[in-house]
Parts: structure tokens; C-alpha cells; sequence
């Protein structure tokens, strides 16, 4: 099944069920809260919360997410894509948990043929909130699932709020087994890589207050009007399907990943470390594509930041491979080709784009080179001075000025005999970084000063951030 097949099923599921499919909204949230669109109820949160009526009781879509919380999984876990694709079907005041789980089971175990995913019912568990034996009733009922196979866990994994007095409520999640061969029993609260999440149903039912963190709060009572939100994988789901292994070998990803492989000579599956590269190559690439094309560019702070660090983790990752030479004129239009099908605007708008990548990519080597060269001279002059530590205020220097990053350092550094002095490089970091945060305290807030937002949410001085935390992330590598 390829992956825009799946995704017209889910439309087309939803759609006979009497909700208005909505297009993906930009992975630039119009919230200015929130750096990136990181699941797909965010466009949606004005009518959850009730500010805004909703102009429908039911809707559906398939949301581009980007979770810059993810990136260092990227490659090594089978299932975080930094850029992904979040089928979605919500309830402002309209249905609640019993319908939800109803059209949840209905759509995974209808056969193919008949227009559903064709999971086996054999091979799917659910998590419920420990206290939610309503939800453990409905389960039971609709799918017939027996107790062992309803796993009963807490509120760091089944429990949904904002962190802010407000709207509220458990969650249910469903998951996939692959099987002995990829992880022990035990169902999903035992082994994350055997039981593959797919989706995630989010029951918003109770309003909150005292809150004190995000899993510490009273239940002032039962909202009103209840919605619902859930979130499958779109990727996770085609992975499966495609009887691949991971996300990164699905029809949207693959291309890239092999050819990365092509241009570096490598084969993958031979190595491991080889392979976790192609695979962020392959991520990286499709993340940055599909960002670009939402009309970001590469920057040194906000939104802008992140994609710089996508290009140049790109960049790194094919020397890694052992090419030194541009590789952008290929990979993108790769990754291009292999998603145009669901995002034609990519094909149209890929002159403004390609222009943009490719000039990252030649800078970002000149970067290197010049980085190596004044690296290669500490190195020597580190040598002279019989020490075996390369110091950390030339390290910080090299990040600072040079934006080379620390890994590559290392990296040079000992190819040469030598180890970095990474405390003093962690210091000097940390220092500049407060630096930074007592800046952004002075300054004025601008609407498109996006640095300066993240430092006020990492307080927890602003609203709302829907499923995960704000992106605050802000390392070039
Ligand atoms: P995980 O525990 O695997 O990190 P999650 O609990 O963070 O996932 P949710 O916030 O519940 O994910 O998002 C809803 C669904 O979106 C998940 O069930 C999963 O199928 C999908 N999803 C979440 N993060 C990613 C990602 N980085 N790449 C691909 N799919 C994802
Ligand atoms: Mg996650
Ligand atoms: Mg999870
Ligand atoms: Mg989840």
C-alpha cells in the first residue's frame, strides 16, 4: 500500500462518517507560540478551546508535523521522522470516546478490499489511562480485546493537557506487534520497538486548575462540550503496511536513502553507523524540502535555525559517508520526486527552493573548510605543546565563529590523537547561552522574534503548546 493510499483511505474513511476534511495547514503554526506545526490538532485549538466556533462538528485531515524533539532519534529508533505526516480525525462537542474508539477499530480491521487498513486484530494492543475503565469498557466491547491486551499506564504516557489550567483529559493509544523476532512480550508497556505506536486517541473531557506541572493538577469537573482528537502516524502506518523496516525504507523515503547510499559507495544494511546516516540523510533532506517549501529559509535564529541545522546535519552526515562534495543537486530533487505526488506545489515552487539549498550547501562547505584548516593548526600547535587535549575556548571558537560543529571537532581531533577539553567547551556554551537569555529578557518582543519567544515558553510563561513541548532546541548540529 503506498503511502498515498493509505492517506486517501483515511480521508475517505472519515469522510463517509460525516466529517469536513480540512487541507494540511503550513508547518509555520500561525500560533506564535509554537515554532513548527507539531501535531495535527493544532490548527484546531481555537475550537477545542472554545474561543472560536467551530464552523464544523467533525473534521479530518492529514497535518505535515515537524517535532525538532525528535531529530537525535532520527535513524536509530524505526519510527521519529523529524518531518511526518499526522492523520487526524477531531470532534469539537460532537462524538465522544465510545464513537472514537468505534471508527478507530472499524478503519484499522476492515479488510482491504473493503476500503479499511487490514490489520489483523491479533496484532494490535491499546494503552488506556490507569483510571480510565471507561475507555477499558469500550475497548473490550468494540474490538472484543482481552484484559491482558489493554495495558493500564500513567499520566506521563496517557495523559494529555497543556501544562495550563484548561481543557484536559486521558488518552488512548493503539499499537502495533511486529512480532517475537523485534522485541519481547509484554505488550506495549514493555518494548517500544516491538509494539509500534500508531495512533493516538485523545479523549479531552475534564478542566483543570492548580496546576503545578504538567502531570500535577486538580479536575475542576467535566468540560461541557468534550472533544476529541486523535493522531496516527501516517509514515508509522505505511512502514507497517509496506512490510519494510522502518520509516525511512517507505515509498516517500526510500529514494533518498538509496541514493545516498549510491553516491557514497556504501551499502546499506552492511554497517550500522553507515546506515543510521543514510537514514538522517534521507530524513534530513524531506524535513528541509518540506519546510522550505512552507517558505522557510535558513537563518540563525527562530524557525530558520532549525532548518540550518537540517541542511548542515546533511551535510555532515554524507562526509560522514565519505563524500565531500555537493550532493544537494541530487538528493533534493530525489526526495522531490518521491513526494510530489501528495504535494504538487513542491514540483512548481522547486526553482525557489533548490536555489536555497544548494546555496546552504556550498557555504556550509566552505565553512568546513575553512574551520579544518584553523582546527588543523590548533591541532599542531596542541601537539608542540606535548598535550593531548585540544582546548575548549578553541572549540567555542570554532562553533561560535566558524558554526563548526562540536562532534566534527572531536572527530578531527582525534583522528589526530587527540581528545577536546568538552567541559570547557560546555561551560563556555552554557555561558554564552545565558548570555543570549538575559538579551532576549531585555528586549523588546517583535512578533517575528522567535528566539525570544522559545526563551519565554522554556519559563512557562506562555499558553498553549498542543501535544509536545515547544521546540527550544537551538544547536546548529
Ligand atoms: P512516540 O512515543 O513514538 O515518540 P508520541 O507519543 O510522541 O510517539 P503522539 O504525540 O501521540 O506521538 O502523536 C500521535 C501519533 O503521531 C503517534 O501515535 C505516531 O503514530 C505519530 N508520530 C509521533 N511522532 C512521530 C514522529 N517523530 N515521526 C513519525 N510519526 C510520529
Ligand atoms: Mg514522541
Ligand atoms: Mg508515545
Ligand atoms: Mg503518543
Amino acid at each position: 500500500m503506498l503511502t498515498a493510499d493509505i492517506r486517501q483511505r483515511w480521508l475517505t474513511f472519515f469522510e463517509n462518517r460525516g466529517h469536513t476534511v480540512v487541507p494540511s495547514a503550513s508547518l509555520v503554526s500561525e500560533d506564535p507560540t509554537l515554532l513548527f506545526t507539531v501535531a495535527g490538532m493544532v490548527p484546531f485549538i481555537p475550537y477545542m478551546s472554545g474561543l472560536v466556533p467551530a464552523p464544523f462538528k467533525r473534521a479530518t485531515s492529514v497535518q505535515k508535523c515537524i517535532r525538532t524533539l525528535d531529530i537525535e532519534e532520527v535513524g536509530k529508533t524505526t519510527r521519529h521522522g523529524t518531518f511526518f505526516q499526522m492523520n487526524g480525525n477531531f470532534s469539537f462537542g460532537d462524538y465522544f470516546k465510545e464513537q472514537a474508539i468505534e471508527f478507530a477499530w472499524e478503519l484499522l480491521t476492515t479488510s482491504e478490499a473493503d476500503g479499511g487498513l487490514g490489520f489483523e486484530p491479533k496484532d494490535l494492543w491499546v494503552t488506556v489511562y490507569e483510571d480510565d475503565d471507561e475507555a477499558i469498557a469500550f475497548w473490550k466491547k468494540t474490538a472484543g480485546l482481552p484484559d491482558h491486551k489493554i495495558q493500564r499506564l500513567g499520566k506521563d504516557s496517557n495523559y494529555w493537557s497543556t501544562g495550563q489550567p484548561g481543557p484536559a483529559g486521558p488518552c488512548s493509544e493503539i499499537f502495533y506487534d511486529r512480532g517475537p523476532a523485534y522485541g519481547k512480550d509484554g505488550g506495549p508497556a514493555a518494548d517500544e520497538d516491538r509494539y509500534i505506536e500508531i495512533w493516538n486517541l485523545v479523549f479531552m473531557q475534564y478542566l483543570i486548575t492548580n496546576v503545578t506541572s504538567k502531570y500535577h493538577f486538580d479536575v475542576v469537573g467535566e468540560l461541557p462540550r468534550k472533544n476529541i482528537d486523535t493522531g496516527m502516524g501516517l509514515e508509522r502506518v505505511a512502514f507497517i503496511k509496506q512490510d519494510v523496516e522502518n520509516l525511512y525504507e517507505i515509498d516517500q523515503v526510500r529514494p533518498v536513502l538509496d541514493l545516498a547510499s549510491a553516491l557514497s559507495g556504501r551499502r546499506y544494511g552492511a554497517v550500522h553507523d553507515d546506515d543510521v546516516r543514510m537514514r538522517v540523510v534521507a530524513d534530513h533532506v524531506r524535513s528541509a524540502l518540506m519546510l522550505m517549501s512552507d517558505g522557510v529559509t535558513p537563518s540563525n535564529e527562530g524557525r530558520g535555525y532549525v532548518l540550518r541545522r537540517l541542511l548542515r546535519r546533511t551535510v555532515r552526515s554524507m562526509r560522514l559517508l565519505g563524500v565531500d562534495r555537493t550532493t544537494f543537486p541530487e538528493l533534493f530533487p530525489a526526495s522531490r520526486d518521491a513526494m510530489k505526488a501528495a504535494y504538487p506545489e513542491l514540483e512548481a515552487d522547486y526553482e525557489r527552493i533548490s536555489r536555497t539549498a544548494y546555496a546552504e550547501e556550498e557555504a556550509f562547505l566552505r565553512t568546513l573548510t575553512g574551520g579544518t584548516s584553523i582546527l588543523d593548526l590548533a591541532v599542531s600547535k596542541t601537539k608542540a605543546e606535548k598535550s593531548v587535549s585540544l582546548a575548549g575556548d578553541t572549540a567555542f571558537a570554532l562553533h561560535d565563529t566558524y558554526g563548526f560543529p562540536i562532534d566534527l571537532t572531536v572527530e578531527i581531533a582525534e583522528e589526530a590523537g587527540l581528545t577536546v577539553d568538552r567541559e570547557a567547551f560546555e561551560r563556555l556554551m552554557t555561558e554564552q547561552k545565558q548570555r543570549a537569555k538575559a538579551d532576549a529578557k531585555t528586549k523588546k518582543l517583535g512578533a517575528n522574534d522567535l528566539s525570544a519567544f522559545a526563551e519565554f515558553r522554556a519559563e512557562g510563561e506562555t499558553v498553549f503548546t498542543g501535544y509536545t513541548e515547544l521546540e527550544t532546541d537551538s544547536r546548529v548540529l
